[in-house]
Parts: structure tokens; sequence; C-alpha cells
């Protein structure tokens, strides 16, 4: 008997034994398999967050060769824009002054496509162009930096153009570190434009509604009221007007704009110091000499970054070789011509 239920015994054992090591297998299979799948998990979650980094850096990259060149189509932008326009013209929308100089041709517009959309706010401003012969007159330079403050940059900004008693334009956005509340605050009184260019410059989420673009606008001109004593009444748009990552469609923007009584200003002269180009001081000089040279009026576009050590570099002989030209170099005021790549008058 014994004999007989030894081996049954044995074989159960060996059946439970394998069982069990069925079972174990399984379970290490499905540790493994379900290891494996949060493995991927975490592995697709990198993935996702990097080409969602890649995507805003080109964006950003693609944002800033756009700020910083001409606009890709502005008047695409707006069908028949220049029609418009030039009706707006006719229809005496513009002060006499402007009418005197406008009335023949725009002695720039040949020279300076890109200032083809000029005036706006000369309904609301009727003596925004100069008197009565432009070419007479001494060329108008307008150097503005956008982006700032910056740490590194922005005082040294500020010195040189202490230095030399010249006034500029500073669009800034929203920076809430500890150093930046002095530097807002010294633009103001030493006597510069400050401008507003968006607080977070975020494409995707100032352009992502009309909601959020006013969100993020009164969220700025709150911040700088608070910290300079000013709300400024001039803004660039973040890549321009004609930029064309917006979601929203640019006249919603400018319409708004219009409403709350703010003047935004594009450029017609581009240093190049944000383009995917890497420019020498003495070159980002170049570029900007040979814009000026063709324009009556210029509104230069430079940036105020951390990474900019090239356009401080070139400012201060920039400013001398400006001036040895003859150039006036001013801050914008609300005499100041408006560069615009859409023009707001064009939007009802
Ligand atoms: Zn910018």
């Amino acid at each position: 008997m014994e004999d007989k239920r030894s081996p049954g015994m044995k074989e159960q054992r060996l059946r439970r034994q394998r069982i069990n090591r069925m079972k174990k297998m399984i379970v290490a299979v499905m540790s493994f398999g379900f290891l494996s799948a949060i493995a991927l998990c975490i592995g697709l979650t990198v993935q996702v967050v990097r080409l969602n980094q890649r995507i805003d850096a080109l964006t950003e990259e693609r944002i800033l060769v756009q700020e910083s060149g001409q606009p890709e189509n502005p008047v695409s932008v707006l069908a028949g824009g220049d029609t418009i326009q030039s009706k707006a013209l006719d229809e005496g929308s513009v002060s006499e002054k402007q009418k005197d100089s406008a009335a023949g041709e725009d002695p720039e517009a040949e020279n300076a496509p890109q200032e083809d959309a000029k005036s706006p706010a000369a309904k609301q401003e009727p003596s925004r162009m100069d008197n009565p012969s432009e070419e007479d007159t001494a060329k108008k330079v307008y150097l503005t930096f956008d982006d700032g403050p910056s740490q590194v940059n922005t005082a040294a900004i500020l010195d040189i153009l202490k230095e030399k008693n010249v006034k500029a334009t500073f669009f800034v956005i929203g920076n809430d570190n500890d150093y930046a509340p002095d530097l807002y605050r010294r633009i103001v009184e030493e006597g510069h434009t400050l401008g507003m260019h968006s607080y977070t410059h975020k494409y995707s989420s100032i352009y992502d509604s009309l909601e959020a673009f006013q969100e993020d606008f009164y969220r700025l001109r709150g911040y700088l009221g608070e910290v300079t004593g000013v709300e400024p009444d001039i803004m660039r748009f973040p890549g321009g007007s004609s930029n064309s990552v917006s979601n929203i469609d640019m006249r919603e923007c400018i319409r708004f704009l219009n409403e709350e009584g703010i003047t935004y200003y594009d450029w017609n002269v581009i240093s190049g110091d944000a383009t995917s180009q890497v420019y020498t001081a003495d070159e980002l000089i170049d570029n900007v000499m040979k814009d000026v040279a063709k324009n009556q009026t210029s509104i230069v576009l430079m940036h105020d970054a951390e990474t900019k050590a090239t356009t401080v570099e070139a400012l201060g002989p920039m400013i001398d070789q400006l001036q040895e030209m003859g150039c006036e170099l001013l801050p914008i005021d609300e005499n100041t011509k408006v560069i615009q790549h859409i023009s707001a008058d064009q939007i009802d």
C-alpha cells in the first residue's frame, strides 16, 4: 500500500511543484509585463514632455526670427489692407499736416515698403507726423528694446544710454524677480519710454484666445502701474502685429488695444540680434545703419535679454554712428510716427 501511495503522493507533490512553478512564472511574467507597461508609460510621458518642449522651442525660434525680420506677408494678413489704407488717407482721416506731407507720395514709401502701414493713431493723435517736409528735418531714430528687463543687460543698456544722453523705448515683459522692479523704475526715472510687450511672452497662452490676451494685457499693465506708478499706453505685440503664430485673428487684439487707447508699434529696422544667424556687434551696427539710411523715421528692433551681450556691445558705437549721421535719437512718444505691419486704422 505504502509503495502504491508513495508514487501517487510523489506525483501529486511534483504536480504541485509544477503548478507552483507555473504560478510563479505567471506572476513573474505578469509583473514583468506590468513593470514594462509602467516603464513604457514613463518613457512615453518623458517623450511627450520633450516633444512639447521642442515644439515650444521651435515656435520660439520661429517667432524670434519673425520678430527680428519682416512680416512674412503683412498684406496677406489683412487682404486689401493697402486699399483700405489709401482710402483712409483719401477720406481725410489724417491730420492736415499729415495730409500735406502725404499729399503726393510718401517719401519713404519706395524705400521702405515695410513702412506701408502708417498712421493709425493719426485719428487719435493728429500730430503724428513731422512738420511739413520730413526730408528737411533730421532722420528720427527710435531705439527699442524688447523682452526686458534682464538681470545682466538692462542696467548696462541704461548706463550706456545715460552716458550718451540718449532716450530709448523699452517694451517690457512681466518679470517678478527681485532685481526687476528697480530696473522698471530706472527705465521710467531716467526718461525712457516704458512700453508693454505682454506679461508672459508665451505665444501659446497669450494668443490662445482674446480673453487670454486681455488677461495677460491687464496683468502686465497692472503690474507696471504698481511698480513704477506709470501705466504705459504703448505696446509691441510679441512677434509683431503680423505674426503668424497667433491662434486668434490679430485684428481682434488690435480692436481691443484701440478700445483701450493703446498704440502699438512694430518696427522697420532690425538689428538682427534675435535671428538664428549670430551677428557680431559690428554686424548688428551695419544692419541698423543700412536700414536707417533708407528711412526718415526708423524704429529699431533690439532685444534686452540675458543672452544678448552683443546688443549691449553694439549699442555705444551704434549710437555714435547714428549721431554722426545726423540722426535724432528719441524715445517713442505721442508725436512718433506709427510703424505698424497691420495698421490699426484698418480695424473697425
Ligand atoms: Zn519679444
